[in-house]
């Protein structure tokens, strides 16, 4: 959570904060300031159980850049369900890392100049979502339309067969998260996710790292938030196709009035087509 730039009142009980000792929350025109004794808080955790009760496993990918249609995998982590065995590694993406890139990760040219070609990864990552199916384990991904939509274009690009995507469980944290919170607390990356549930986010940008801290963030947005837990799964799917509707459609309300351009709904646990 951001502290304040500024002084000013808190909003739940008025008190003068003085800059940075207290907290800015949300943007733009609807942003206000508390104290620290105000800071938001998640609920406390329920004793029901669902899917983030069960084994779940957990992907990230760092990438080439921000097109999920476009750019490669470089690093990749598919870990679990529950305890593992876990697919670590980093594949050649065939391709220049571009300097943006390789600033957010870290890893550049020289890095993957010795890894594999991507073949053999994906064919195993394919092989991990079909057992993913065949065992009825969710599969946590945080912002899952970048991730999977990158995923299946890798695949079709190297002429590897497309898991059963259909018959996956998608938990995506981000997007129930949005749920939750409609933008009401500001830039919700994973970071931000995280520390608001009290989970540490040591290495950021480590594919890794990144996974098990989304499915930490998943099992405690399942375990605080009973109203977003059903027991059916398709019911599970369109509840957060509901919500990745619902966030683009928020963007693109204030897109039109800012005169951006307008996002289609998409097709989440993927991104729109182009
Ligand atoms: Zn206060």
């Amino acid at each position: 959570m951001r502290t304040n730039t500024f002084g000013g009142q808190c909003a739940e009980c008025g008190v003068d904060v003085p800059a940075q000792a207290g907290y800015r929350i949300g943007f733009g025109r609807t942003a206000y300031l508390v104290c620290r004794r105000h800071r938001p808080v998640p609920p406390p955790r329920g004793s029901h159980h669902g899917w983030h009760s069960q084994p779940l496993a957990a992907l990230d990918f760092e990438t080439t850049g921000v097109d999920p249609h476009s750019d490669r995998i470089i690093t990749y982590a598919a870990l679990g369900p529950g305890a593992g065995p876990d697919l670590v590694g980093m594949v050649h993406p065939q391709v220049p890392i571009p300097e943006s890139a390789a600033e957010i990760h870290g890893i550049s040219d020289a890095d993957v100049a010795r890894a594999p070609a991507p073949a053999a990864a994906l064919r195993e990552l394919s092989a991990w979502i079909d057992h993913l199916v065949a065992v009825d384990a969710p599969l946590v991904v945080f912002n899952a339309a970048f991730d999977l939509t990158l995923l299946r274009a890798e695949l079709r690009r190297h002429g590897i067969g497309q898991p059963q995507w259909d018959a996956l469980t998608v938990i995506d944290p981000f997007v129930i998260d949005y749920g939750i919170e409609r933008g009401r607390l500001g830039s919700r990356r994973l970071g931000d996710v995280a520390d608001y549930y009290g989970i540490k986010l040591d290495k950021a940008h480590d594919a890794e790292t990144d996974a098990r801290v989304a499915r930490d963030v998943a099992i405690e947005l399942g375990a605080r938030h009973r109203a977003t837990v059903f027991a059916d799964r398709p019911l599970v799917m369109a509840q957060q196709r509901f919500w990745a509707a619902q966030r683009t459609m928020d963007y693109n309300r204030l897109a039109l009035r800012r005169g951006r351009r307008i996002e289609p709904l998409g097709d989440w646990p993927f991104a729109p087509t182009r």
